[in-house]
């Protein structure tokens, strides 16, 4: 079976940055199960993969646009420190906010007096990346997973 929408497809990754570091990796766990065409993963590795059968390997890069965003200085903001949860604010600890749009993780870059300032960019937004895929199991997925736009573990109701 191939990889297309629809489709409930796990693979093992590495994700490396443009020097090669490797910044994720399935390595020693679980491989991972998404649901294709459903926005699960980053474009450029959805695109990768559309095609490909079990134990084929692709290794794709992927820019910032198919990958997590550029960087935009708008989502740099100065936020009141008495709006952010308690607990010690310092440089490169993160916070949990909420928004209009869901709850963001933002980094702390600066505390000036009353102010944070906060960087609600993805950590990888602006970044150059490699995936090395290797697709492992591809199945149909189940009514309820299409409807609910993820895949669920056997056996798994909600
Ligand atoms: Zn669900």
């Amino acid at each position: 079976m191939q990889v297309a929408e629809k489709k409930a497809v796990t693979i093992k990754y590495t994700l490396r940055d443009e020097e090669g570091a490797v910044l994720d990796s399935t390595d020693g766990r679980d491989p991972l199960t998404y649901l294709h065409g459903a926005d699960n993963l980053v474009p450029g590795v959805e695109e990768a993969l559309q095609g490909k059968s079990p134990g084929d390997e692709v290794t794709v890069t992927v820019p910032p646009e198919k990958g997590y965003g550029k960087r935009e200085d708008g989502n740099v903001r100065n936020v009141p420190v008495r709006k952010l949860p308690a607990g010690r604010l310092q440089p490169g600890a993160t916070v949990q906010l909420n928004t209009n749009h869901g709850p963001v993780v933002a980094v702390v870059k600066a505390v000036k007096g009353d102010y944070a300032t906060l960087d609600l960019n993805h950590p990888l937004a602006g970044k150059t990346l490699r995936f090395e895929l290797q697709v492992v199991e591809v199945r149909d997925a189940t009514e309820e997973e299409i409807s609910h736009g993820h895949v669920h573990a056997p056996g798994e109701h909600h």
